[in-house]
């Protein structure tokens, strides 16, 4: 036997494994410092984590810590203000710290496997204490991308759209990120926050739960909505002229008793538009606070509780707060989202944190009407000819829509071919009407670049994926609308196989809000609706064309609010508004995201070259001129 009554075990450990010495009990922020290390790849300050960057994550990363006398911790922050950080860095410490079982949960399974590729596993290599605990980065069954188990805890990733991961075994640290892009029920076994929160009930009292988000609509906002529970803790930084504290705010009310937002955030711009100058307008002396003044105004930020007493804690921070983001980008951001409500809207979601007020409202046919002008052929302006098409029982209706730089539109004719969907002289038909090119202005004939069917009406479908694929070289695919908020105007396209076509989902609800939104714009420029006098224009399309408004549902089974697009009372056909809808996602299709106008201005997509020396018509087809941003 040996004799190990003259080692000294607890020294032995500090020398031979300092790494194992237990943790020191302090506060997340302070772990933070001493043990988180960024790297280049996942921030743009790399090196050791410093608490001075983004001052206003200490007292969060505290509340979220255990015994800090809270169980339940809301962020409500804007992009580029170090959100996930925060929520790594609480992560990590309570695996080094406090272990117990976690969960962080993201709104889809592929976005938690790549935050915890991009994210969390770079945090916990770079991490000595904690690398070492997970064998030093190896990945064996304790450490899998999903899962890191430690002695004495867990941390599990999972998307927020299985109901099996959700409510599953007992959670000590539950988070919730970016609440608001949840599907709003889980498979049809209800809120994924109800389901999840199920979890924490077995810890009660020890539990943590933290939920963040940015948030999206309001009235639909479930972050807002949490929030709003909270005690409500908004960041304050002094003004660098008269010391005052204030909200750093891109608008505000100047006065408590109206609704009128003034504008705090101003900026100059060159002769070519680009901002050149940012400033904010200090709430209490009126002085310009410039962006260099923002590192010294941090490091004195502080929180101001408006609603004190409350159980939860709740954090509000902008994105105007971030050193990542110059005030001169954002300047740049929102010119480019003035006009355009999808950049709108996630400008002041993302960038401002601040819910977005749905203003889709119901409009007057006859002030659409009333605008019609006098053009009967396709304005020299247009780059691109769409088709969408609504198949009825006894009839197909349809428009040609002609587009523009920045999607101003200009409807060219709403027709309807009268026949039954499965008689083939219909489609014979429609395929006539679609392969005819069109006249300009200038002469140049164009063809129609890109169609849409609607396919969703299950007795038509056969036929419309019939022409569909014998029609996919004309870019001729069928589409099928699906509800839900947050989605893209094209939400999906699929190649489907079996039936040989590419069939497009499209998000409705996104598209009818953009396309409300775009009827309401009264300067002609980005975005702007032109309706022609006559071409099938008469009072009954334009009535169809406002037929349906957006009214508040409540999701009996998740009892949450939804806005829902919904036919008038008093209104019995809505075609032409599907149909200017689906045109608007035809376009969308022919200029993919983030694709730049200046790239095809002045060009006419679907030109049709004609050799005037030609005496004889030819048979071979005529040459049309491609879609660069696209090749199908
Ligand atoms: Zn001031």
């Amino acid at each position: 036997m040996y004799d190990y009554s003259d080692i000294n075990l607890e020294r032995l450990i500090e020398d031979c494994f300092p790494l194992l010495a237990p943790p020191e009990n302090i506060p997340f922020s302070q772990w933070a410092e001493k043990n988180r290390v960024l790297d280049s790849m996942s921030s743009k300050f790399s090196g050791a984590w410093t608490n001075k960057i983004t001052p206003w994550v200490i007292e969060p990363m505290d509340l979220m810590g255990p015994n800090s006398g809270y169980n339940h911790v809301v962020l409500m922050f804007g992009s580029q203000t170090s959100k996930t950080e925060c929520i790594i860095n609480t992560l990590l410490a309570y695996m080094d710290i406090s272990p117990g079982p976690m969960m962080w949960f993201l709104p889809t399974d592929s976005q938690a496997q790549e935050y915890s590729k991009t994210r969390l596993m770079p945090a916990i290599n770079n991490c000595e204490r904690l690398s070492k605990m997970l064998g030093g980065g190896a990945r064996d069954s304790n450490n899998t991308i999903m899962s890191k188990i430690i002695p004495g805890g867990s941390l599990r990733l999972s998307g927020a759209n299985s109901p099996t991961n959700m409510a599953g075994y007992p959670v000590k640290v539950l988070c919730r990120d970016e609440i608001d892009r949840w599907p709003d029920d889980v498979k049809g076994e209800g809120s994924g926050l109800s389901l999840t929160a199920q979890r924490t009930v077995t810890f009660q009292g020890e539990e943590m739960i933290i939920d963040t988000s940015t948030p999206t609509t309001k009235g639909c906002s479930a972050i807002e909505d949490m929030f709003l529970l909270t005690d409500q803790r908004h960041w304050t930084v002094p003004c660098p002229h008269c010391g005052e504290y204030q909200e750093l705010l891109f608008r505000r009310k100047l006065n408590e008793d109206s609704d009128e937002l003034t504008r705090m955030m101003h900026f100059t711009r060159n002769e070519a538009g680009a901002v050149i100058k940012a400033e904010l307008i200090c709430y209490h002396c009126g002085c310009a606070i410039l962006e260099e003044h923002k590192m010294e105004m941090q490091q004195n930020g502080k929180y101001e509780v408006r609603n004190p007493g409350a159980s939860k804690a709740g954090f509000f921070v902008n994105g105007l707060n971030s050193l990542f983001t110059s005030w001169i980008s954002i300047g740049e951001r929102f010119f480019e989202a003035k006009g355009d409500m999808l950049k709108l809207k996630s400008f002041i979601n993302t960038v401002l944190a601040e819910t977005w007020e749905d203003t889709a409202s119901y409009i007057k046919p006859d002030s659409i009407e009333a605008r019609a002008e006098d053009y009967d052929k396709v304005p020299k302006e247009v780059i691109y000819l769409t088709c969408a098409v609504d198949v009825q029982r006894d009839r197909l209706e349809m428009e040609i829509r002609g587009w523009g730089k920045d999607f101003e539109s200009w409807g060219i004719e709403y027709h309807t071919i009268y026949g039954a969907y499965d008689e083939p002289t219909t489609w014979t038909q429609l395929h006539d009407y679609l392969n005819y090119p069109l006249e300009r202005d200038d002469g140049i004939r164009q063809k129609i670049f890109c169609t849409f069917i609607d396919s969703a009406d299950g007795t038509s479908t056969k036929s419309v994926y019939q022409f569909c694929r014998e029609h996919k070289k004309n870019r001729v695919f069928a589409i099928h609308g699906r509800g839900g908020e947050n989605m893209q105007p094209i939400h999906a396209i699929k190649d489907c196989n079996q039936n040989k076509i590419r069939i497009i989902t499209l998000g409705s609800d996104t598209l009818k809000d953009l396309c409300n939104f775009n009827l309401k714009i009264k300067e002609h420029g980005k975005n702007y609706v032109h309706f022609p006098k006559g071409c099938g224009y008469d009072s009954n399309y334009y009535k169809m064309l406002t037929a349906e408004e957006k009214v508040d549902e409540i999701n009996k089974k998740t009892n949450r609010i939804k806005r829902v697009w919904r036919i008038k009372k008093d209104q019995k056909r809505n075609e032409s508004w599907d149909i200017f809808c689906y045109n608007r996602a035809a376009i969308e299709h022919c200029m993919p995201k983030n694709a730049k106008w200046e790239r095809v201005e002045g060009k006419i997509i679907g030109a049709v070259e004609e050799k005037k020396t030609m005496k004889k018509p030819s048979k071979r087809r005529p040459k049309v001129i491609r879609n660069p941003l696209l090749d199908v």
